[in-house]
């Protein structure tokens, strides 16, 4: 079960929005919270990296015009202005939408102008900032070894450029972090008048030193104060002109993220580099997260080795179409979903059931039209709503 799958073979695939995610796996240090696949860089991990990506793309080259382009990582940010150039390079030899949305990853420790002249004259026109935060207390346990004056200077360089969109990424819930210490970061981000704000509550997860913090009785879990945290950012971003479009994500109007709209809304999209991930015709696929052996299986001659690879129904692409629909402020309309999927009518009841008790308990809102949104009360529970959400099998 592999690509390419030719558009024929699903009707209306060819009409869905196509989205590219490129991993750069490189970090210089891990950070305590760190579950992402990185490797310190070498000469011999870049080349293995640059001829493994070339060797994928070609392989599995994407079947239509590329709608919006995420690089991330590890850190992007990392790789040389000349290695930079070469990975815009090997993008831009693809079909690329007109008005693609192109974001890059970037950590403020690693920009230079050379850098940014060099993603913006290949067409980069969004840089997401890794700010995380602004007290200099909690730099250190969030990944950041850098002074905060850092950030500000970095986010200058990004705006005397000129990139038409910036975000810049904050997390809550570092051990000790008081909400009044939340809320300064949320004016501060705010007073850099960004176009979007992604805010994440810090996460244990386990093979981390967060999470070996955790299970030393060095760090706790308390749900009630990230409910806090959670609560403070929905009310003071939008005051603040920024529109909450997903429990973590706030924008300027018409600043929303392209890439990730495209992947909540199940679309298609497909992952290039170490441990990305793909959705492409039905199928779920994830690169080993292992740069020498993804490579030489990319560049080797047989079918290479994937960690995952799993046939989706159209009704399990429909329930995790409501389960990130659900995540968005704005909900999901079932109707549209039950015809986009062809959900059979005793699925589709299936849902409105389990819809109709959120809203019974007070965590979601039902409106006319068979149109439903979580309410703030199930927004901080989606994680909880979304194991509940019945399995549909037709
Ligand atoms: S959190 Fe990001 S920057 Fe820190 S180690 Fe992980 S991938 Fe690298």
């Amino acid at each position: 079960m592999y690509y390419p799958v030719l558009d024929e073979e699903l009707p209306g695939r060819k009409n869905l929005a196509l989205g590219m995610y490129v991993h750069v796996p490189f970090c210089s240090t891990t950070c305590d919270f760190c579950a992402f696949y990185q490797e310190k860089p070498s000469k011999k991990r870049m080349e293995d990296y640059f001829l493994g990506l070339q060797a994928e793309i070609l392989r599995f080259p994407p079947h239509r015009s590329i709608s919006t382009i995420f690089i991330g990582g590890g850190t992007p940010g990392l790789l040389k202005s000349a290695e930079l150039q070469r990975l815009c390079s090997l993008l831009r030899s693809l079909d690329l939408s007109q008005n693609v949305e192109w974001s890059v990853e970037i950590a403020p420790s690693e920009i230079t102008p050379e850098k940014l002249s060099v993603l913006k004259q290949n067409g980069v026109n969004r840089i997401s900032l890794g700010v995380q935060t602004f007290d200099s207390k909690y730099m250190e346990a969030l990944g950041r070894k850098h002074p905060v004056q850092k950030t500000f200077d970095a986010y200058k360089e990004i705006r005397n450029i000129g990139f038409r969109s910036v975000n810049l990424d904050l997390i809550f819930g570092a051990p000790g972090q008081s909400i009044e210490d939340w809320e300064k970061d949320l004016k501060q981000a705010v007073a850099l008048q960004p176009d979007h704000l992604s805010t994440y509550c810090l996460t244990f997860e386990e093979d981390t030193a967060m999470y070996l913090r955790l299970s030393n009785g060095k760090a706790s879990i308390d749900s009630e104060r990230e409910a806090a945290f959670y609560e403070l950012a929905w009310e003071y971003l939008p005051a603040h002109g920024y529109n909450q479009y997903e429990v973590s994500n706030f924008a300027r109007l018409g600043g929303a993220c392209k890439h990730n709209l495209n992947t909540w809304a199940m679309n298609e999209w497909m992952g290039y580099g170490p441990s990305a991930c793909s959705q492409v015709g039905g199928i779920r696929r994830k690169n080993l997260p292992d740069i020498e052996k993804w490579s030489a299986g990319m560049l080797g001659t047989k079918l290479p080795e994937f960690v995952e690879v799993e046939k989706l129904s159209a009704s399990d692409l429909a329930r995790d179409a409501i389960l990130f629909g659900l995540r968005m402020n704005a909900g999901i309309n079932l109707l549209e979903i039950g015809q986009r999927f062809a959900l059979s009518p005793a699925c589709f009841m299936e849902v409105v059931r389990f819809l109709d008790r959120l809203v019974e308990e007070g965590l979601a809102h039902g409106e006319a039209g068979n149109q439903y949104r979580l309410s703030s009360s199930g927004r901080i529970l989606a994680d909880a709503v979304a194991k509940e959400i019945p399995e549909l099998d037709g």
